[in-house]
């Protein structure tokens, strides 16, 4: 993909992509001059709604959903990607996983599409982060879209570039955006997108068409497209691929009119499906039975009182993932232990019926922000976007809004602080269970460092770590702990 060299620091907003399709959604479908108003609202982190109250997708209604997290806790090694597994959508899930492995590895250090080690290099110092997240566009009919958005503040221009991944169940295979044209309308496709181009600030006409030329590369230019709530075609560019904006990034909205005649029967089909959602999404996979949702209640109020006896607090971070925060909870449920989970939104968003399960065991419920960035990089709004929108998703699933969050690295400062009502979390035992997926290492350090008072770091989304459980809290037991929440455990102290 062609690169300009970046003229402008960056005013994107990590993680208010969704922002985007608020307003394209909003307009009436024609492109306005300079896109500027969807610039501002993602710089400014200003609009409100959810993309899901958008664009109609709820994942937790996607059947079988599998939301594939890794991520850091590592002030010094700060990464965090997640990207969905759908069944029945295999090659496209296959595609997802190349991109984000490929991109973990470089950023690790590692070398191209190796396992992540979990260990940050030389490469990735104290300076870099790399965040991917994800939001689903359509999935409904036999068609799901999903765009994938990658920001990384170690690369050149803004280090934010966005894909849109398309499957289409009735072919049985993954298909790019620009397989949303017809092969023979692409010419026509070119056309409209560099009309509407044309004029923009940053935009050098001549470049234009020669970057438009070179056809092997227009997948790759043209590789975030999506059908409209009302039948038009939204495409982005990600900075410095067409030109170089005064902030933010271009968007060309073609309206229905327009764009009906280039599209290919796939595009077609994924606008009807985008203007008139289906519902359920059927991709011809065989139904696998989801796994059963805990259904332990607490009894009663915690009476712990943690000025008598030793009280330490479990935390688990990132969640909820689906097996395992179900396997986490039978687990506390044998030993009555109460713990907090700090909670991802854009997870919530896929797993409500989890983190319901959390709060009615008596677990405490904490806001880990939507998608894990590092909050004291982005704006007082960017920050609050990330809180309450992430609230607001656990307020939906369990009808109580969090008071706690911990912010991922334990990236902390004033202006985060001075940006959200939620009171900060922090620990003082790190398992490092992110790095060591080892369920003998991860519960040795917990019993070897264990204090009365403690606050321990996990995160649930790892298998070896919820493994590690059942050993900590025989041990911890049979040692007179007490396991309590972390609003438990500091109205005692
Ligand atoms: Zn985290």
């Amino acid at each position: 993909m062609r690169k300009h060299p970046a003229l402008l620091p960056s005013l994107l907003l990590l993680g208010s992509l969704a922002l985007t399709t608020a307003c394209s959604s909003a307009s009436t479908g024609s492109s306005g001059s300079s896109g500027s108003a969807t610039q501002d609202a993602r710089a400014q982190g200003t609009a409100s709604g959810s993309s899901a109250a958008v664009t109609g997708v709820d994942p937790s209604r996607i059947k079988g959903l599998d939301v594939v997290s890794d991520s850091s806790e590592h002030s010094a090694c700060r990464y965090a990607t997640s990207y969905p597994a759908v069944p029945g959508a295999d090659a496209m899930t296959a595609s997802m996983k190349k991109y984000v492995s490929g991109r973990l590895a470089t950023f690790l250090g590692t070398g191209s599409g190796g396992q992540s080690t979990g260990e940050c290099t030389d490469g990735s110092g104290a300076g870099s982060e790399l965040n991917i997240s994800y939001q689903f566009l359509v999935a409904s009919g036999d068609v799901l879209g999903v765009r994938l958005s990658t920001l990384d503040r170690a690369s050149v221009g803004d280090g934010l570039s966005t894909t849109t991944y398309w499957y289409d169940g009735a072919a049985g295979r993954a298909r790019t955006a620009l397989e949303l044209i017809a092969d023979d309308e692409r010419t026509a496709l070119v056309a409209a997108v560099e009309k509407q181009l044309k004029g923009r600030e940053g935009i050098d006409a001549s470049q234009l068409n020669s970057t438009f030329a070179d056809k092997t590369g227009l997948a790759d230019l043209l590789d975030d497209m999506e059908p409209t709530a009302n039948g038009g075609l939204r495409i982005e560019f990600d900075r410095d691929t067409v030109g170089v904006p005064a902030a933010g990034r271009y968007v060309v909205s073609l309206p229905r009119a327009t764009v009906t005649p280039l599209l290919s029967a796939f595009g077609r089909r994924v606008q009807r499906q985008t203007v008139s959602p289906g519902g359920t999404l059927d991709l011809g996979a065989s139904s696998a039975p989801s796994a059963a949702t805990p259904t332990q209640t607490a009894s009663g109020t915690d009476t712990t009182d943690c000025k008598q006896v030793k009280c330490i607090a479990l935390t688990f971070d990132d969640g909820p993932a689906a097996p395992e925060t179900a396997t986490l909870l039978e687990y506390l449920a044998q030993y009555k232990a109460r713990v907090t989970f700090f909670t991802v939104g854009q997870n919530v968003a896929a797993h409500p019926e989890l983190v319901r399960a959390e709060a009615r065991a008596g677990h405490e419920v904490g806001n880990h922000s939507w998608n894990h960035p590092d909050l004291t990089k982005l704006t007082p709004d960017q920050i609050a976007y990330q809180l309450d929108r992430t609230s607001a998703a656990i307020k939906a699933a369990t009808g109580t809004a969090p008071t706690l969050f911990r912010p991922p690295y334990g990236a902390v400062d004033a202006k985060v602080k001075s940006a959200t009502t939620l009171s900060p979390v922090l620990w003082d035992v790190d398992t490092e269970d992110w790095k060591y997926r080892d369920s003998a290492k991860v519960a040795n350090t917990v019993i070897t460092k264990a204090a009365r008072n403690s606050v321990v770091l996990m995160h649930d989304i790892h298998p070896t770590s919820v493994a590690a459980v059942p050993e900590i809290l025989r041990t911890l037991t049979a040692r007179g702990f007490h396991f309590v929440t972390v609003s438990h455990l500091r109205a005692a102290l």
